[in-house]
């Protein structure tokens, strides 16, 4: 028997895709009020390029980078600050910028690239703060040095909900290609494989059909299973080998197509990312969609926009439901939010103690002991996760808190034994 590629070991099937998988990619109508954030990367969050009072224009750098390791932004509208204030996002120091839209659309200008080096190219990149728009938000420009042999396109969006990668790829596929074929002749790469989840039958056919026009680029089924993007999981199913840390230790490179698209985007209009796509879904949504949001918006003129049943939705998750973290009301969207969704009061029954059935054990993809992270956790023995249990290879993928049938808060868990960990020996 033929067996597709995937990473052989743990992995769940969640589903949910349907909700959203046939909705066409819609603009969100402008807001009055923009609130954009420094920090939307991994890395150093961006200096304040603006003051209160200042007129802005639509993709005017508004936050710089000052280190390799972090990202520029970029004004999503034109109109006038009015509000510039400290916040914390995930623990961590950055700065919000207010911009109120004058709905003048005006937009800065920035020249063409004239020649394709990879130089220019990454530099371009840094400049238009690409970052990774699969969910990662790793600084794009930062990928794009050395030798580099085979690019990886992550069309798979394992998570459950998500449309966003789906659907720009039934919608954008030769903008995609295009990006890729630009990436691989301006670095001299050999080989381009698309990996795409195979519960995307449309998605596949209009990248099959694509490809036809480039020899050097395949599309690649593979098994609906998650946590088939991850990093890891999808260069062992596509090069049928391990890497320890990052794809250059193969000469290679992985990209999310939305990733390429803002790229296909920069080079050939100049733009930054000012705006992304966005599946707002969930059973506490009234009318799901997948939509071209402005990063900046605030959450509660999305969920006006698209109706939130308010008895329904329990909680609203930015992202998945397996990676992603509860979000409010006033929240904003970042260039990392790939789904805003109102889940419903089913989705979270109550929460029981650990019966040591293993499942959890048997899903973890990096095969690790996920039951002792909370064990531990509940001892405050955060050191012990990483020099017993090999915390730190943990991908953070969720898949084991999905499958507990008690609902142990294992990832709650995992995050407090890396941010303790650190700084204590138990
Ligand atoms: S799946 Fe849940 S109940 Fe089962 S061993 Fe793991 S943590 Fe315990
Ligand atoms: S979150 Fe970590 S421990 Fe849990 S299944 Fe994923 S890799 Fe394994």
């Amino acid at each position: 028997m033929f067996l597709k590629p995937t990473f052989f070991r743990g992995g769940i099937h969640p589903r949910e895709k349907e909700i959203t998988s046939d909705k066409k990619i819609e603009q969100m109508p402008e807001v009055g009020t923009y609130r954009v954030t420094t920090l939307q990367h991994i890395g150093v969050p961006a200096t304040v390029m603006v003051k209160v009072g200042d007129q802005v224009k639509k993709y005017q750098k508004i936050g710089r980078a000052e280190v390799k390791f972090s990202a520029f932004i970029h004004s999503p509208c034109s109109g006038k600050v009015t509000h510039i204030k400290k916040i914390h996002i995930k623990g961590r120091e950055a700065e919000e910028i207010t911009i109120e839209n004058d709905f003048l659309g005006e937009e800065f200008k920035r020249k063409k690239l004239q020649s394709f080096t990879p130089k220019k190219l990454q530099e371009l990149v840094d400049d238009l703060g690409i970052v990774g728009l699969g969910g990662a938000t790793f600084p794009t420009h930062i990928k794009l040095e050395g030798k580099l042999k085979t690019i990886i396109i992550n069309g798979v969006e394992c998570e459950p909900y998500l449309n966003a990668d789906n659907r720009i790829m039934i919608e954008n596929t030769n903008e995609i290609l295009e990006g890729i074929k630009i990436l691989m002749t301006t670095f001299e790469m050999e080989e381009g494989i698309i990996g795409i989840e195979e519960n995307k039958a449309e998605a596949i056919e209009k990248m099959e059909e694509g490809v036809k026009e480039y020899q050097e680029i395949r599309v690649q089924k593979l098994p609906t299973i998650y946590p088939q993007g991850g990093e890891k999981q999808l260069i062992k199913a596509l090069l049928k080998k391990e890497i320890k840390s990052f794809p250059r230790e193969l000469e290679a490179i992985t990209l999310n197509v939305g990733t390429i698209l803002a790229i296909y985007r920069g080079v050939t209009h100049g733009t930054p990312i000012v705006e992304r796509i966005v599946t707002v879904s969930g059973e506490g949504i009234r009318d799901p969609k997948n939509l071209s949001i402005p990063i900046g918006t605030p959450i509660e003129n999305i969920l006006d926009y698209v109706g939130l049943k308010e008895d329904t939705a329990d909680k609203i998750i930015a992202c998945g439901p397996m990676m992603g973290h509860e979000i409010g009301e006033t929240d904003v969207t970042s260039k990392g939010m790939n789904g805003i969704l109102a889940l419903g009061k089913g989705k979270f029954p109550p929460k029981l103690p650990c019966i040591r059935c293993g499942r959890c054990v048997d899903v973890c993809p990096m095969g690790l002991l996920p039951l002792e992270y909370d064990r531990l956790a509940k001892k405050g023995k955060y050191h012990q996760m990483e020099k017993e249990f090999s915390l730190s290879s943990c991908i953070k993928c969720g898949s084991c808190e999905y499958i507990c049938p008690s609902q142990v808060p294992l990832m709650e868990a995992i995050f407090l034994g890396l941010e303790k960990g650190r700084d204590s020996d138990d």
